[in-house]
């Protein structure tokens, strides 16, 4: 499923499909996490504190992006000013996905990015995942630092809290994001056998041109 061009029932569905995706890959527990994708003039986006099981699709808040409140019988996420602000900075992104995935979260606990310790560091565009500074959850403060971490990246680590991700739609938010962790994860494993070896600017080079055209979809 891709952004959309309005709101439509199917739209909130796969919204929620996609949460519960992320609940099913290990990428979340809890409340933690939250999805949106863009509808046209709108976007729709999970509602605050709400397990994704007990979701449903009239829960899901929509919300302008020029700005406004948002509608729907449940409040937003409460980063919903990060949706919106990936939403409007990046045309080209069609959902964003942001998780609390085990690994992502313990290199951004230890505010470390990710260099280019494997190939695919390319999925997120370009020779490193970046480190968003800290701020507190839900502030316009962090959603900033996560726009400017993002600046020409498809993904981002934030400081003590996550990560986040975005892409033409839900289906490949969700594909970046679990590449995202499982490349944590391997990331903190190099640490542990010796430190990896960072693949140079000329290899990454050669890497990100070969990425352009890998999978279904060009990336935003
Ligand atoms: P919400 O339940 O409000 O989406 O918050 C979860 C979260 O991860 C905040 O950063
Ligand atoms: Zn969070």
């Amino acid at each position: 499923m891709t952004g959309g061009d309005a709101d439509t029932p199917a739209l909130r569905r796969a919204v929620i499909d996609t949460a519960r995706a992320m609940e099913a890959k290990g990428l979340n527990q809890g409340t933690s996490g939250n999805v949106s994708v863009r509808a046209g003039p709108v976007f729709l986006i999970t509602p605050s504190g709400i397990p994704y099981d007990a979701m449903e699709p009239e829960m899901i808040a929509r919300m302008p992006l020029a700005g406004g409140p948002a509608e729907g019988p449940c409040r937003p996420s409460t980063e919903w000013h990060l949706h919106r602000a990936l939403l409007r900075a990046r045309p080209a992104a069609g959902a964003v996905i942001h998780a609390h995935p085990v690994h992502a979260t313990a290199l951004a606990m230890a505010r470390r990015g990710i260099p280019a310790c494997h190939y695919m560091v390319a999925a997120f565009g370009g020779d490193d995942v970046p480190l968003a500074p800290y701020a507190t959850f839900g502030t316009e403060a962090l959603s900033d630092a996560v726009v400017a971490a993002m600046a020409d990246r498809t993904a981002c680590l934030m400081a003590n809290h996550g990560a986040v991700a975005i892409a033409d739609g839900l289906d490949r938010a969700l594909w970046r994001m679990e590449e995202l962790e499982t490349l944590a994860r391997g990331y903190i494993l190099s640490l542990q056998a010796g430190g990896p070896h960072v693949l140079g600017r000329s290899e990454m080079e050669e890497t990100l041109v070969k990425f352009a055209d890998y999978g279904l979809r060009p990336l935003p």
